[in-house]
């Protein structure tokens, strides 16, 4: 067979470890295993949605809304935009699919930070396009201008705050450099603003500030993580009427199922649950920051809920993560990053109990 030559250059996404496969390669029960490994909301999702999904479970056998008017009438009064300024995918990951479709080709180049969510370069690399990283993890945007510069990329991504460092820009830093760069595609990824926005309220991005001002620019969004739906997979763009109208021609109908467009729904009207989430992530964070500090460990401030510890080069992050596998805890390993690091995310107050009492044992094991 003759495959398509973007595919060698294509890595597969690793993704975080799922509960089941601990089951069967460690023969640890289901309830024993503590996922903190993708950034999930460990408190779940609103009861309101679970009673709702439940209630309407038998709509399952009808085709859902391919308008999807209820949901996108809730994001258009949550954020002050009109339905014309949203599209819906499958996760925010099929919006930065529909993206990289719209704009990328073999003669094209993406910018992105040197360490960021790293789906971007795959899609980049599915479309067969150049990508540029800047030398800094974080999102040095003198570097990025200058870059932009220099290769007049067609996709700019600015994940903020990004993953897997924890780390975010603030908004007037983003829209001195957003007034810069007029032409090509800027997708700002919020996945992670509700946690941001909590912290510090200069690193919130207002999607309607973004449309209002800029011909240019897609903010994402998604309800896999504060909103608590990662298993339902829906996520959004936001931007001026003639992206959103581009964009959808790449949509495949129904790709938002009938019961995840209910769930996303409900979800966004209990801010209430939301709210409690991320109220509770901050303070659990701050026994990670203490964790670190006393044990001398190496780690970024976080505006999410994961957070990154750097380990000394005497202990590899590939090992402790694999030994924390063992016990039941999952982790996720940033190796493949080029980082000797984990990013854990932040769990219950159970579930971190259990992750810093195996955390603990596992360094006690490597000699100063
Ligand atoms: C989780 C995540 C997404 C998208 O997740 P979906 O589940 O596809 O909505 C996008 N960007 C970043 C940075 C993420 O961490």
């Amino acid at each position: 067979m003759k495959w398509n030559e973007t595919l060698k250059n294509i890595k597969t996404y690793e993704a975080g470890k799922p509960i089941e496969l601990v089951v069967r390669e460690y023969g640890i029960e289901p309830q024993n295993i503590v996922k903190l490994a993708s950034n999930e909301n460990p408190y779940g999702t609103s009861p309101k949605v679970i009673e709702a999904v439940r209630q309407r479970a038998a709509d399952m056998a009808i085709y859902p809304d391919d308008s999807m008017y209820e949901l996108k009438e809730g994001l258009a009064k949550r954020f002050g935009v009109g339905s014309d300024n949203i599209i819906i995918g499958a996760g925010s990951d099929q919006v930065l699919e529909f993206c990289a479709r719209a704009v990328l080709s073999p003669q094209t180049s993406v910018l992105m930070s040197k360490i960021t969510f790293a789906m971007y370069e795959i899609y980049a690399a599915q479309m067969g396009a150049h990508v540029i990283k800047s030398s800094c993890y974080r999102h040095d945007l003198d570097e990025f201008y200058e870059l932009f510069k220099k290769h007049d990329p067609a996709v700019i991504h600015i994940c903020t705050p990004n993953n897997p460092t924890g780390d975010a820009i603030d908004r007037d830093y983003l829209y001195g450099f957003l007034d810069k760069v007029r032409e090509p595609l800027v997708i700002v990824d919020g996945a992670y603003m509700e946690y941001a926005a909590y912290k510090d309220a200069k690193k919130r991005i207002e999607p309607r500030e973004l449309v209002e001002r800029y011909d240019n620019v897609i903010y994402l969004g998604t309800f896999s993580k504060a909103y608590g739906l990662g298993g339902m997979r829906v996520g959004y763009g936001i931007a001026k009427k003639e992206i959103i109208q581009q964009l959808s021609k790449l949509r495949p109908p129904f790709n938002i199922t009938t019961l995840s467009l209910l769930a996303a729904t409900k979800a966004l009207e209990d801010s209430e649950h939301v709210e409690r989430s991320v109220a509770a992530n901050f303070a659990q964070m701050e026994r990670y920051v203490n964790f670190a500090l006393q044990r001398g460990l190496e780690f970024i401030d976080s505006y999410t809920n994961f957070i990154t510890y750097i380990l000394p080069q005497h202990i590899s992050s590939k090992e402790v993560a694999q030994k924390l596998l063992e016990q039941g805890v999952i982790v996720r390993d940033l190796t493949s990053y080029g980082l000797n690091a984990l990013r854990i995310t932040i769990g219950t107050p159970e579930q971190n109990d259990v992750l810093f009492a195996h955390l603990k044992e596992v360094l006690d094991g490597y000699q100063e």
